[in-house]
């Protein structure tokens, strides 16, 4: 059996037991163990090669942190926007250093990584281009160590003391990777929505939310407001709003399309019976149209699982 995503054999597959919806369980020494509805596999035949190798890369980080994926086709894009392209294939070298430094806890100590299968976690191409960009750290750049073994299919690497410092500073850049912004109707009758659904599911997945619209002047976008969002790892956006603009304020639509022009991925939140509502140019967008609270907490956290930090 072919993986679903990379079309690499051979994969682990099954029914998964625990649904009553028709998942099948992949499992790819590439892409990881995902599951994946029956609807969703003929759309994934549909997808660029590019779109592909980002849902890929989505999947696979995923499950390094033990978070297995659920594609749907209801979530497919928002997997695929959740690996920001590359700027230059040198950031595929800084999430090598990163990921090294994240995973030791002694300087004498090594990560394994097998290129022809680790590819992914680092969104570069192929084991090739991985390959390649190993021998540049250790031989030219010096930040990282592969002395302790080098077999053709695995590496045992670490960071030299100059890849640690490369370690820190990229730490230092990155430091707003735990913020999500979130663009809401600031009312008291959606106090609930960001307190006990939004917030909470934020915080359980180590994000921390933004919250200036609370204190700024409601509906006034600034620089400040346009600062937080290129800053920020994820931008969560609740369209609901009063009887008079169902669907949604200009504010929270503006806020949206700036941070979808950068690349940061954006969760689309409204309450159900606001649906209909919403801009006819929004309608393509995986929304959760939540019933209350406790029901917009749960997949929101769902969700947000997809784009935890390395
Ligand atoms: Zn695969």
């Amino acid at each position: 059996m072919k993986c679903a995503i990379c079309n690499a054999e051979p994969a682990g597959y099954e029914p998964d037991a625990a649904s009553a919806s028709m998942l099948i369980r992949y499992r790819c020494q590439r892409c990881g163990t995902y599951r994946i509805s029956r609807d969703t596999l003929t759309q994934l035949s549909a997808l660029s090669p590019d779109d592909r190798r980002r849902l890929q890369a989505t999947a696979r980080q995923a499950w390094s942190r033990k978070n297995e994926l659920t594609l749907t086709p209801n979530d497919l894009s928002f997997l695929i926007a959740g690996q920001p392209p590359r700027r230059t294939p040198m950031d595929s070298a800084d999430a090598l250093v990163l990921y090294l430094g994240a995973r030791v806890a002694a300087l004498h100590q090594t990560v394994t990584i097998t290129p022809g299968e680790d590819f992914p976690l680092f969104n570069t191409l192929d084991g090739t281009e991985l390959e390649y960009l190993i021998r540049l750290l250790t031989k030219e750049l010096k930040l990282v160590d592969d002395s302790a073994l080098h077999i053709a299919t695995r590496c045992e690497l670490r960071l030299t003391p100059a890849g640690w410092a490369r370690y820190d500073e990229l730490r230092r850049s990155n430091r707003q990777a735990d913020r999500a912004f979130v663009a809401m109707w600031f009312d008291p009758t959606l106090a609930p929505v960001f307190d006990e659904a939004i917030a909470p599911a934020l915080d359980a997945a180590g994000y921390r939310p933004d919250r200036i619209d609370r204190v700024h002047f409601p509906n006034k976008i600034d620089d400040e407001i346009l600062a937080r969002i290129k800053r920020c790892a994820v931008l969560v956006a609740d369209f609901t709003s009063e009887r008079d603009h169902p669907g949604g304020r200009g504010g929270v639509y503006f806020e949206v399309g700036y941070a979808l022009g950068l690349g940061v991925p954006v969760i689309w939140t409204i309450r159900k019976d606001q649906l209909p509502k919403v801009h006819f140019d929004t309608r393509q967008y995986p929304f959760i149209d939540w019933s209350d609270a406790e029901d917009l907490k749960k997949r929101l956290a769902d969700r947000i699982g997809a784009l935890l930090p390395q």
